[in-house]
């Protein structure tokens, strides 16, 4: 399949490799030369516009930073000048009421569109283990599932469209508070006097357990290997952390949802951004408390 793949950064790279390994032609747009280097050496066809990519393509992919980006690329670039009912797969993770108004524009212009942002980070785009959440139609799913296959380990139709950014929000706001709790269990574990592999032995078979602290324990040398053993560096930066944090409080309040735990989640992020941190992965937070 002819696949346009626009935004090829840290995750965009390997996925577009990913679509490349398993028989696709991609044709690839990135404002970043050095972007469009490494797709070139994975295998990708480049191009020096968005425009130019999805001439005759029968599926677009883009992995861009965020909701005003990607709006930019498909109202200026991609609707109009990919081929008419070419299926368009949005795998940034952006607002929800931009990924339904731009699904809609592109709806009216006669094209399927999916939002299918991905939870997994840098690691799992690389080895096309993402899981991917979807929102559309049951018909642009079907179209979509096997592209996505080609890029992850699980595709979940969450719903209509926008359903896969509400999902991908959601679960992010679970893992910033789980993240923070485990930390804080972890650090008062240790001025209690315990052993903190004996508390991870305890607490990851109890009630306690979540994926923050069995596959991401943010405790150097506990658990499995995770960035805390990397002093912090690699996985999720808490910058994105705190982005997506950002997207679920804008939801919730137009949503009329009460979020407190959310909430906190997003201040506690926002100060340890703002301190500097905001490249550090977002399990780094453990220092700050
Ligand atoms: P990134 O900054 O590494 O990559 C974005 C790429 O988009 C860059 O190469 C940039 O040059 C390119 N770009 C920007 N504007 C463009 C335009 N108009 N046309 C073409 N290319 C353009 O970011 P990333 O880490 O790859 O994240 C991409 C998306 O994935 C974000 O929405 C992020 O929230 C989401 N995400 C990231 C992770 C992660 O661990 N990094 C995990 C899950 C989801």
């Amino acid at each position: 399949m002819k696949i346009a793949f626009i935004g090829l950064g840290n995750m965009g790279g390997g996925m577009a490799a990913n679509l490349v390994k398993a028989g696709h032609e991609v044709h690839a747009f990135d404002l970043s030369p050095e972007a469009l280097a490494r797709a070139k050496d994975n295998g990708c066809a480049t191009y020096t516009s968005a425009r130019e990519a999805v001439q005759g393509v029968e599926a677009v992919v883009s992995m861009l930073p965020n909701g005003q980006i990607m709006e930019g690329a498909y109202v200026n670039d991609v609707l109009g000048a990919a081929p008419p009912a070419t299926l368009l797969l949005d795998c940034s993770t952006i607002d929800v009421r931009t990924a339904k108004d731009v699904a809609f524009l592109a709806g009216s212009k006669g094209y399927a569109m999916v939002d299918a942002p991905v939870s997994g980070g840098i690691a799992a785009a690389n080895a096309g283990t993402l899981t991917f959440m979807v929102g559309g139609s049951d018909d642009a799913f079907a179209k979509a599932e096997p592209i996505l296959s080609a890029m992850g380990k699980a595709v979940i139709h969450a719903g209509a469209s926008g359903a896969g950014q509400a999902a991908k929000i959601c679960n992010n706001m679970i893992l910033g508070a789980t993240m923070i709790a485990t930390c804080e269990a972890f650090a008062l574990a240790e001025k209690l006097g315990l052993d903190l592999q004996t508390f991870y032995d305890i607490s990851s078979k109890a009630s306690g357990q979540s994926w923050s602290m069995t596959s991401y324990c943010p405790v150097p040398g506990v658990g499995p290997a995770s960035p805390a053993d990397n002093g912090y560096q690699g996985g999720f930066a808490a910058a994105l952390m705190l982005k997506d944090l950002k997207l679920a409080m804008d939801a919730a309040k137009s949503a009329g949802a009460k979020v407190p735990m959310g909430q906190r989640a997003e201040e506690l992020y926002a100060r340890f951004t703002a301190d500097g941190h905001g490249g550090t992965d977002f399990s780094g937070i453990i220092q700050a408390l």
